[in-house]
């Protein structure tokens, strides 16, 4: 039991009710935390943009990665969207018969490999619950939420770090050629209306207006839906670049040393790897796919799972200059993103654990897709630079940001295919939970106590 008026998360006695609202959190209210010494597990999106933060809150932070450098995992070739247009989870009602249709075939965008049932058993039972149209509706509101917040918080966080990461900002355009989908999709929207989304239904020549690159699709469209509010960055340069300014202000990044958990009496001791001991008062693990891993050897069920996509990424300026903005085609699933100077394409969800070798059929794929959504590109196979990275997906398509059963291991986690659009927003709120400052946004829906 907590003691009255003490702290639960300092006092390590969490329980699902400690966190079952925001109510009550104000028994954490006021408890503000003083200068403590965090070690981060992780330097891609979530970790970096976690370390900026908290050292920016006066905290001591070591940053420590197996990778030789920041964004080398999933946040190195992203689709590059920050996108609250498109930040539906993907347990929409009936997905799962797509993802059963897709089991043995090796093209179908969603997939599920059969050998990695096993291991999304309860995973996948969460993931079916999660999939009714209630919980489908709330979580799109938790998404939007977080992603609104997250580039709110890029504004601040882009005047303050004064980096640079190619960042557009024209909105994205997402094209369908199925009438009813399109229908759909507008309802959502409309549903939403009022968190502050900016985003309307186009007819096919305003389309073709926006993006005239999208000339030839022109008799196969229905419309399109164009979500004002998005927009695009390079996420690996995005961490290399903020990692450089963070080690400018104290944060020490250590590279190439993969660690693991010492526990200790019921709480982490230490971070042990590359030969030495890392010691902290508070630990994060921000590990993308593999916080479920690192979770476990602290006793800490995390929900989390990889979920492979691809992308294709081509640097020839005649291609680049193809597209002036970015194109989400909901009907094949991909995303074509424009950058400074290069163009990709991005796409495909595969449940096959923690394989990370490229599927030369998956890259073929993709690239007729590229192919087929602008034929006016050479696209040649030899300038393409394909890519592969694992989601860190939950069950219910939302992120896991917040305090663990365990007193000082958080976690920062379960973006999904939406780690960029929410990177600064959940870093934020990560920093003011550990704070003990009030969260700028409800932080209920993205404990890992509601699993
Ligand atoms: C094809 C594709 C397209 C995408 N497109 C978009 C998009 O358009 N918009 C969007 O918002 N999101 C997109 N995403 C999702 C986004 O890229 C991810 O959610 C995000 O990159 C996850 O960041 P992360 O920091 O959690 O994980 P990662 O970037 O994977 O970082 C985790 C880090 O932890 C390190 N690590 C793990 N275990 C250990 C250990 N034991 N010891 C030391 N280090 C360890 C790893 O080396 C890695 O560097 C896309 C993802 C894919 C695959």
């Amino acid at each position: 039991m907590v003691p009255a008026g003490a702290d639960p998360i300092a006092h390590g006695d969490l329980t699902k009710q400690d966190f079952r609202g925001w109510e009550d959190y104000d028994g954490c209210r006021g408890v503000r935390r003083r200068k403590m010494k965090v070690v981060i597990i992780g330097s891609g999106l979530a970790g970096v943009t976690s370390a900026w933060y908290l050292r920016r809150r006066g905290h001591d932070v070591t940053v420590i990665d197996r990778e030789p450098g920041p964004g080398r995992q999933t946040s190195f070739a992203n689709g590059g969207l920050l996108t609250p247009g498109m930040c539906e989870p993907w347990n929409a009602p009936g997905a799962w018969k797509v993802l059963l249709g897709s089991l043995g075939r090796s093209d179908a965008s969603l997939q599920l490999r059969m050998h990695t049932l096993p291991g999304l058993a309860g995973w996948g039972m969460s993931f079916l619950k999660n999939s009714t149209a209630a919980a489908y509706e709330r979580h799109h509101r938790s998404n939007l939420r977080l992603s609104m917040f997250s580039l709110k918080s890029m504004q601040t966080l882009r005047d303050q770090a004064q980096i640079e990461y190619g960042r557009g900002a024209l909105g994205s355009l997402g094209i369908f050629r199925d009438r009813d989908a399109l229908a759909r999709a507008e309802a959502e929207v409309a549903k939403l209306n009022g968190a502050g989304l900016a985003c309307r239904r186009v007819s096919t020549a305003e389309a073709l207006e926006l993006e005239p690159a999208l000339a030839p699709l022109a008799d196969q469209l229905s419309g399109a839906m164009f979500y004002e509010s998005d927009e695009t960055g390079d996420a690996h340069r995005y961490c290399e670049a903020l990692a450089e300014r963070a080690r400018d202000t104290g944060v020490e990044f250590i590279f190439g040393a993969e660690v693991s958990l010492e526990m200790h009496s019921g709480k982490v001791a230490a971070v042990i790897g590359g030969g030495k001991r890392y010691t902290a008062d508070h630990y994060v693990v921000a590990a993308g796919s593999y916080s479920t891993l690192l979770m476990r050897q602290a006793g800490v069920r995390l929900p989390v799972r990889p979920a492979k996509g691809y992308s294709i990424t081509f640097e020839n300026e005649g291609e680049r200059s193809l597209l002036g903005r970015p194109i989400i085609d909901h009907h094949l699933h991909v995303v074509i993103v424009p950058f400074t100077r290069a163009i990709r394409v991005a796409g495909t969800a595969e449940f096959a654990g923690y394989d990370r070798s490229l599927n030369p059929v998956r890259v073929r794929s993709l690239l007729s897709t590229m192919r087929d959504i602008l034929p006016q590109g050479r696209w040649d196979e030899s300038a393409a630079k394909p890519w592969c990275g694992l989601r860190p997906l939950s069950p219910d398509g939302v992120a896991i940001i917040g305090p663990t059963r365990i007193a000082n291991l958080w976690v920062n986690s379960g973006q999904g295919p939406l780690g960029w659009t929410c990177a600064a927003g959940s870093a934020q709120l990560l920093t003011q939970l550990m704070s003990g400052d009030e969260p700028s946004i409800d932080p209920a829906p993205y404990s890992l106590a509601r699993f």
